[in-house]
């Protein structure tokens, strides 16, 4: 008797499975290349990456992503879901923590911008897919509007730009963090499943004490089809390390790389910063 053939089951993305595993295995996403590839702030780590995508180290947490979530969450409607999956968002004490009181003030303060809330009355969190030079990407939107895709950003500093030692040069936190990677590969899918190439806008506001600054900005085309060309570039690299056929490299760098770093002797303080 012949053997019935198991019937493998389609992976559809949709909300509940975005952040998955067999997700972040199946397709490309922006923060999975920041993790492989970096940013012009933050270098990469392969080997890092790739524990991660294979569940060995955790994903990227922390307070200031928390924040973010939280006025995310806000703006979706979903704020009561969040506070109770996140009881680490109050003190010991059932305080709410000062972060959250201050991301309240935010909330409130963009609230009283018209032009901020139109920009985040899009529709939201939008999942798209598409492929870039035949390789499956995946993206989640804020707000999305008929004329323009928009991100949120709570940021530490909207005005202040950091000093990039591999460029010489000071950049924006637009660039600083990826963000300008983030757009390119949001203008390509969303292009790719309306018809449409639409600016890539970040509704920003920052935890700038007393007040918070907030800004619409624009990223220049040129920025975005500058990223777009790194990613062209250095994706499939990071689809060969994900299908094993490459050896991620190891910043040495990273908390995870600390983890298991063993000193091998002295290093001239000359050298220390060439190291990389
Ligand atoms: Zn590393």
């Amino acid at each position: 008797m012949a053997k019935k053939k198991p019937i493998k089951k389609e992976f559809v993305l949709n909300s509940s499975n975005y952040y998955s595993a067999e997700a972040d295995k199946k397709y490309m996403s922006v923060s999975q290349f920041k993790d492989f590839h970096g940013t012009y702030g933050i270098p990469g780590c392969e080997r890092t990456a790739m524990m991660r995508l294979l569940g060995l180290y955790p994903k990227k947490e922390g307070l200031p992503l928390l924040v973010g979530g939280y006025v995310d969450a806000w703006f979706e409607g979903t704020l009561d879901l969040f506070v109770e999956n996140h009881p680490e968002m109050f003190r010991k004490d059932g305080v709410l923590k000062a972060d959250f009181v201050k991301a309240d003030y935010l909330i409130q303060r963009v609230q009283e911008d018209p032009m901020f809330m139109y920009y985040m009355s899009g529709e939201k969190q939008v999942i798209m897919t598409g492929e870039i030079d035949g390789i499956p990407w995946k993206i989640k939107i804020d707000s999305l509007l008929p004329d323009a895709i928009v991100d949120l950003k709570i940021v530490a500093e909207i005005n202040k730009r950091k000093w990039v030692q591999d460029i010489g040069e000071y950049l924006d936190f637009v660039r600083y963090w990826g963000y300008d990677m983030q757009g390119a590969v949001y203008q390509e899918i969303v292009r790719q499943n309306t018809g449409k190439k639409l600016p890539f806008i970040i509704a920003a506001a920052s935890k700038e004490e007393p007040e918070p600054v907030m800004e619409l900005i624009e990223v220049d085309q040129v920025y975005l089809d500058e990223a777009m060309s790194i990613i062209r570039n250095d994706t499939p690299r990071i689809v060969e390390i994900k299908k094993g056929n490459e050896e991620p490299t190891q910043c040495n760098i990273c908390p995870c790389c600390r983890k298991e770093k063993v000193l091998t002797g002295t290093v001239l303080l000359s050298q220390m910063f060439n190291q990389r």
